[in-house]
């Protein structure tokens, strides 16, 4: 029996932040980006956790802020020939694979996650081939290889329905990537589950104790938490969820004020969509403790204004399209469809990733 192995985050570099702008830099960017995405008939697409000036941008343009799956539905809707997906690498995978007809650019494919990284389609592959009586199950944040390598995908919105339906039908499930989020749901299931070790550096970062002490200063204040956070942070939430279900309890809890254990980039939906409510980044580290990621996905950050100006302009594809192999890309739909019929039956909307 192969043992899933120990993914020692660590060992990913963390890619250099783009280079500071002045005000009158961005200003001139953002013009020349919204004349770019009208002469190359392109929409930008952004994810939550991107900078806020970029969420911005894309709203401002015509385009949209979403989470992965969302993203790439507009994108598959949306009339425009070119989709500019500022996220991350699956995230343009993951449009490209649903919209082949469409030229996806990203601002740099150079930005990846930690779960993707953590989950090269070899070594999960061999897991997956060492356990044949097991129903692979993986979550959004995975390269089109290994999403090909699955039987079912599943977003956060839904993993707990899915994983419950098979639990059900006596399937046993091999969950990848994510540890924290694999651990939710099989708590929250009941269902045993053969584990992958990845883990979101982001999330990973956040700390029960620091959160605690900071919940009690603020005892009015709500605790939302993603569950790709460690479980005795999850233990300290009001409400768990996606980025979706996170800024939706933003909104319908009663609180005035809450603490969010999530990418920060969030707080631009949450402060747009509730003005007078106050939000509070969760700690990172503990007394005297550092934090790597300080709840900022570093790869989310590589979404620059230059970047984004750079990708369309380039003439070279192998710096900014997105390119899946559509033998790859017809295999990887077939564990996508599994969950889009799913959710159609249960007539759930699936709402994406992180
Ligand atoms: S925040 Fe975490 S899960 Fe999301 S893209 Fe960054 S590393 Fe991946």
């Amino acid at each position: 029996m192969i043992e899933a192995p120990v993914v020692d985050d660590l060992h990913y570099p963390f890619p250099p932040k783009p280079a500071p702008l002045s005000d009158e830099e961005k200003k001139a960017y953002r013009e020349r980006i919204k004349r770019l995405l009208k002469e190359k008939d392109a929409v930008l697409v952004a994810h939550y956790y991107t900078d806020p000036e970029i969420q911005a941008l894309a709203e401002e343009t015509g385009g949209c802020v979403a989470d992965s799956l969302e993203m790439a539905r507009f994108g598959n809707d949306h009339p425009a020939s070119t989709l500019v997906v500022a996220g991350v690498r699956f995230m343009g995978e993951t449009a490209k694979t649903l919209t082949p007809e469409k030229r996806v650019l990203m601002p740099t494919l150079d930005a990846t996650c930690s779960l993707d990284l953590g989950c090269p389609a070899e070594e999960f592959t061999a897991f997956c081939d060492a356990h044949p009586d097991h129903t692979v199950v993986v979550y959004a944040n995975t390269s089109a290889a290994v999403k090909a390598r699955a039987d079912w995908v599943v977003t956060s919105s839904i993993a707990l329905e899915i994983v419950e339906h098979l639990d059900s039908e006596g399937h046993q499930i091999l969950w990848g990537p994510d540890r924290h989020l694999g651990s939710y749901i099989a708590k929250q299931t009941g269902a045993p589950m053969l584990m992958w070790q990845g883990a979101c550096v982001v999330h990973d970062e956040f700390k029960a104790k620091a959160l605690f002490d900071l919940k009690t200063q603020n005892p009015e204040a709500a605790v939302l938490v993603h569950p790709e956070s460690p479980q005795s942070v999850v233990e300290i939430a009001d409400a768990v969820g996606s980025t979706s279900q996170l800024i939706k309890a933003s909104q319908e809890l009663p609180n005035d004020t809450f603490i969010v254990a999530t990418d920060k980039g969030i707080f631009y939906k949450m402060e747009q969509l509730s003005p007078n409510k106050t939000f509070i980044e969760a700690p990172t580290g503990g007394n005297g403790a550092t934090c790597r990621s300080c709840a900022h996905c570093p790869w989310m950050a590589m979404n620059g204004l230059q970047a984004i100006e750079k990708a369309l302009v380039s003439e070279d594809k192998t710096e900014h399209e997105v390119f899946v192999d559509p033998g790859l890309a017809e295999r990887a739909m077939v564990p996508l469809n599994r969950m889009l019929d799913f959710a159609a039956e249960l007539k759930l909307k699936v709402k994406g990733n992180a």
